[in-house]
């Protein structure tokens, strides 16, 4: 199956230029696995970009964490594919529960979003995860079902494309799925890929966690079968980020 651990660590609206760059400096000196073993992919506010891109190691990658859903031109406050691409800048987050929640994204414009920057050639984290009153409710996969079935009715190639479960309870919370929670939810989006899309792309497709994941409860989750890796947020601003990079040595044993 071949799926690479992919690690990614989401700086939100965080940050000054100094405090950026600590980070940078953090990341750089560690000693993590190789390339071969995990991607790294960092994802800083849009106007720390060149400064973290000049200065960012070579093994570790960048990704914007948002991008407009057609060619750019008059959309004020707007950043597009196309810039992304222009500034060297490989991936880009789609459809974080912030944006789907606070800024009324639906899964049908994540869904456009998602094909115009894979049509550009960025690589896409694609976030899906259901609220606490519908897990409650009994619905999480029917949630992330319909919203990654937005993405497969546009698109045909998978292989740029990694997603994040993320359940909105989780995220920024400190109340972590359990690694049953987790691993039962990214079996059921990679079955749900292997019933509409195909084998291959279920096969094939990283799907990696995110919600509170810590230096101290990623290993656990990393050892979930369908957890292929993480997308962080508050401790990718932290040295512990190093340590969830690290959990990627699990899958090795
Ligand atoms: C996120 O926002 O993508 C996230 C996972 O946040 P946190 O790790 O802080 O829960």
């Amino acid at each position: 199956m071949g799926r690479k651990f992919f690690v990614g660590g989401n700086w939100k609206c965080n940050g000054t230029t100094e405090e950026v760059k600590k980070i940078v400096t953090t990341l750089n000196e560690a000693e993590v696995p190789s390339e071969d073993v995990v991607e790294v992919v960092v994802s800083p506010p849009f106007v720390f970009i060149p400064v973290v891109k000049s200065l960012l190691r070579p093994d570790f990658q960048i990704a914007a964490q948002n991008c407009w859903f057609r060619k750019g031109g008059a959309f004020t406050g707007e950043i597009s594919a196309e810039m992304l691409v222009n500034l060297g800048v490989p991936w880009v987050i789609l459809g974080h529960s912030e944006r789907r929640q606070l800024l009324s994204e639906s899964s049908e414009f994540v869904g456009e979003k998602v094909t115009y920057a894979l049509s550009l050639g960025l690589k896409v984290i694609a976030c899906v995860g259901e609220t606490l009153e519908e897990r409650e409710s009994g619905c999480t996969m029917e949630v992330v079902a319909v919203q990654t079935k937005a993405i497969a009715e546009r698109i045909s190639d998978w292989s740029n494309v990694v997603i994040a479960y993320e359940p909105v309870w989780a995220i920024g919370t400190g109340k972590v799925a359990t690694p049953a929670q987790a691993q039962e939810v990214h079996a059921g989006l990679r079955k749900w890929l292997h019933d509409k899309v195909s084998a291959e792309v279920a096969a094939s497709t990283r799907i990696i966690y995110g919600g509170s994941v810590n230096g101290a409860n990623c290993k656990e989750l990393a050892g979930q079968p369908d957890v292929d890796g993480f997308l962080v947020g508050g401790a990718s601003l932290k040295p512990e980020f190093i340590d969830i990079i690290k959990s990627a040595t699990v899958k090795k044993n």
